[in-house]
């Protein structure tokens, strides 16, 4: 004990000399000159002694004012300040991997030093850390996982969770651990930051834990929703002639002298000028149009006026424009670069942030631009509070973004761009006034703002709940109903009852809620239980090369691309990967033939070609990896099987091992005539994602479609589906019975009853009891 504590001692000195020496260079005083520039720092002393007087802090400020560069920074510095460096550990969460990895290595390049020294990052599949790392940025995934085997986080001396006013479901799940977590261990520190936030909620669910207010400065950004730009553009918009019929001018005074009933007289001149704008999605019933959309809607000609109109008139500064996803980001990229002003890379800088850059991409955002250069950002809702790029005065908001919700009722998930909140569009038109007075266009009228709600609902009341289920369970939490009525809000007690059902299906927790064999290894495996259920699947029956390619490629972004001009040049590259009436096997197939190619280093071409992306090809390969790395871990996978070549290919099996994993998502296919119509076993009508293969088969040769999840996005869709046959839904889905008649099918409540005549039943429930004892053993 005595050798540690002096080796401790003395490396803690050694930390704090090294602080000094850099904080006294040219360059480290640079870097204070800048950092004592932003808002935390002016309160860096009232900082460290509210943590040093409460166990729990509430640190809320404006988004960049140095939350999450600084707070960190300061505790770090203040330990190793008083030699206790060595000692000290602190784990910084952040709700997504893009942000802890810049983060990380924007805090080590302010304290001199190489990222993984004493400041490090690890999110999944990738990672810097070494030994002297005692300021760790990680997703809250990853928290959450090192608390499987380290319950009480020893060694740990600060956690402070960022970002908590975004509520993700992890965070929301975080909170709860650790409040049950301080009790046990008096001399940990929490700390919580958040941009705009309900502190007074956060608070009071720490038993009224300390607040702290980081009083931020911004210069004002002159606003400007729709009606507000059209009215600078003038006639200009477009050259349609309904414009002239509804002047601008018009419009811009009916908005100020006609509020309440004669509002729908500004809807309708309103709807006419957004069509001739191609915001065609609109009607003029306000409340209707925030619920009915067009998922196909961006205003690409507005936003390239606006954009053009700013690059030739405005004074200088970057533009950051907030898309709704990836997909529309590419789109309108490839929009603009046909624009002699705006592919001219002479005068502009296009750059795109999004959640899953590289990190060459990543440095290109904060890259300054050459001068009389004007740098352009296509960014997601990412860049709202976890990113801040320094050099923004425009900012052009399309007021969506795309938010995940489940409907506990009808057992769906849905994806759906929809308005944001109040508090969001606060943020995005924040990032306009950071260097100076800025600008912000709202690509929306001002009584649709209006009628935006105050704050998004969090997470954990909107998403499903299963992997949440799994890991209460995993954590030794007690009941999961009881655990989730202690969370900062509760789910719907629906919600959490289908998630308990779903899991006991699948065989992952007992009849009384009791973690199995199988659910102790989908709690390892870091992806959604089917998918876990898959790859282990894929190991017992020796199919898991396969396996691993599509549990990898459902875990990615879509690897087939559609741009929305050349669907079918893109549809007929996709229908040489799909003989299977499968899109899982489809994925399998492209991916192989994109290792083929890559073997003679013609991957990017082949992708190319083929409308793949190459990105998710990337991802997927890394993926397989990490995931076969795990099975081995968890001691399924031989240790010394370095490639996957030995298994086999055999397609009745890939297809039981698809079913395996999905079922319960399971339809019938119900032939008539020449076309096929799907049945649920919940009685719900579903249709085929025009996207998936077998939308465009006029025949499905098996009688059923096991399917990831329904997308409700006007109608239910099922995205990816796979064609399986009786015989392996009734060894690996439906459960069986007996019964009179031979064949009798009962599907209801979302599950599936095959009764058969009683030696036939039997027989196959011997054979399920054998698989099961082999599943679980
Ligand atoms: P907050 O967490 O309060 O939103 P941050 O700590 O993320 O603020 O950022 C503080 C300041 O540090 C920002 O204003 C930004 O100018 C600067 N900054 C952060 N990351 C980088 C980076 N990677 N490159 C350059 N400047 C950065
Ligand atoms: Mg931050």
């Amino acid at each position: 004990r005595a050798v540690v504590d002096k080796f401790l001692c003395q490396r803690s000195s050694q930390m704090r000399d090294q602080q000094r020496t850099w904080q006294e260079s040219p360059d480290g005083r640079k870097i204070l000159e800048f950092r004592s520039s932003l808002p935390a720092y002016k309160e860096k002393e009232a900082i460290l002694s509210a943590i040093s007087r409460n166990q729990v802090l509430i640190i809320s400020g404006e988004t960049g004012c140095g939350k999450t560069t600084q707070v960190p920074q300061f505790i770090l510095e203040s330990e190793i300040e008083l030699v206790r460096g060595a000692v000290c550990n602190i784990i910084c969460t952040q709700p997504r991997r893009i942000a802890a990895i810049s983060v990380s290595e924007r805090v080590a390049f302010e304290r001199g030093e190489k990222l993984g020294e004493t400041v490090g990052y690890k999110v999944r599949l990738e990672g810097m850390q070494g030994r002297d790392t005692h300021l760790l940025f990680c997703t809250t995934g990853i928290l959450l996982r090192r608390l499987l085997d380290d319950k009480k986080l020893k060694g740990i001396t600060h956690i402070i969770v960022d970002e908590i006013h975004e509520r993700g479901i992890n965070e929301d799940f975080l909170l709860v651990v650790l409040k049950d977590l301080l009790a046990f261990r008096p001399e940990l520190k929490l700390i919580l930051m958040s941009a705009t936030l309900d502190a007074e909620l956060f608070s009071s669910y720490f038993n009224n834990a300390s607040t702290m207010k980081i009083p931020g400065f911004t210069y004002p950004v002159r606003t400007q929703f729709l009606e507000d730009i059209l009215e600078i553009s003038g006639y200009r918009l477009t050259p349609d002639n309904q414009i002239d019929d509804y002047g601008p001018e018009r419009i811009w005074k009916m908005n100020k002298q006609l509020p309440g009933k004669r509002k729908s007289q500004l809807s309708s001149a309103l709807e006419d000028v957004l069509r001739a704008a191609d915001f065609n999605y609109y009607s003029p019933q306000t409340s209707e149009s925030l619920s009915c959309w067009n998922p196909d809607f961006i205003g690409f000609n507005l936003i390239q006026y606006i954009l053009c109109n700013i690059c030739e008139h405005e004074r200088p500064g970057a533009i950051l424009v907030f898309m709704i996803g990836w997909d529309d980001i590419n789109a309108l990229k490839e929009k603009l670069l046909t624009h002699p002003v705006l592919s001219d890379p002479n005068r502009v800088l296009l750059v795109m942030c999004h959640g899953s850059m590289d990190s060459l991409e990543q440095r290109l955002i904060f890259q300054e631009p050459e001068d009389g250069v004007r740098k352009i950002v296509l960014a997601t809702n990412i860049a709202e509070t976890s990113i801040t790029i320094n050099d923004i005065v425009f900012v052009i908001d399309c007021g969506k973004a795309k938010e995940s919700s489940y409907d506990a009722l009808n057992n769906t998930c849905c994806l759906l761009p929809t308005w944001i909140s109040k508090v969001s569009v606060q943020q995005r038109r924040g990032r306009a006034g950071r260097v100076q007075p800025g600008e912000c266009y709202h690509l929306y009228p001002r009584y649709v703002y209006d009628s935006f709600t105050e704050h998004q609902l969090p997470e954990i009341l909107r998403m499903p709940l299963q992997s949440l289920c799994l890991q209460i369970k995993s954590l030794k939490l007690g009941s999961i109903s009881e655990f989730l009525s202690r969370a900062l809000q509760s789910p719907e007690i629906l919600a959490v009852q289908n998630a308990i059902e779903y899991l006991k299906t699948i065989g992952a927790l007992d009849e009384n809620e009791n973690l199995t064999i199988l659910g102790r290894h989908l709690v390892v495996l870091p992806m959604e239980p089917k998918l876990g259920k898959m790859l282990i699947f894929g190991v017992i029956f020796n199919c898991l090369d396969p396996i691993l390619t599509i549990v990898a490629g459902l875990t990615v972004r879509c690897p087939f691309l559609t741009p929305s001009d050349k669907k079918d040049l893109a549809q007929a590259a996709k229908s040489q990967f799909s003989h299977d009436y499968s899109d899982h096997l489809a994925i399998v197939r492209a991916y192989d033939s994109w290792k083929d190619a890559e073997i003679d280093n013609a991957g990017h071409e082949y992708c190319w070609k083929n409308f793949l992306s190459p990105q998710s090809m990337k991802v997927i390969e890394a993926l397989r990896v990490e995931f076969l790395s795990l099975l081995k871990d968890i001691g399924l996978v031989d240790r010394n099987m370095s490639s996957c070549n030995a298994w086999s290919y055999d397609m009745y099996l890939i297809r039981a091992a698809i079913c395996y994993g999905l079922y319960p998502g399971i339809c019938s296919v119900v032939h008539k005539d020449k076309s096929f119509s799907l049945k649920t076993t919940d009685d719900g009508k579903v249709l085929l994602h025009s996207n998936s293969v077998n939308a465009r088969e006029s025949r499905i040769p098996y009688p059923w479609l096991v399917f990831n999840e329904k997308i409700k996005v006007n109608s239910v869709f099922l995205r990816d589906s796979t064609a399986v046959p009786d015989s392996v839904v009734l060894l690996f889905g439906g459960s069986i019975s007996k019964g009179d008649t031979d064949g009798h099918l009962k599907m209801s409540g979302g599950y599936l009853e095959f009764f058969v005549k009683p030696a036939v039943a039997e027989m196959y429930q011997s054979i399920r009891k054998d698989l099961d004892r082999l599943i679980h053993s």
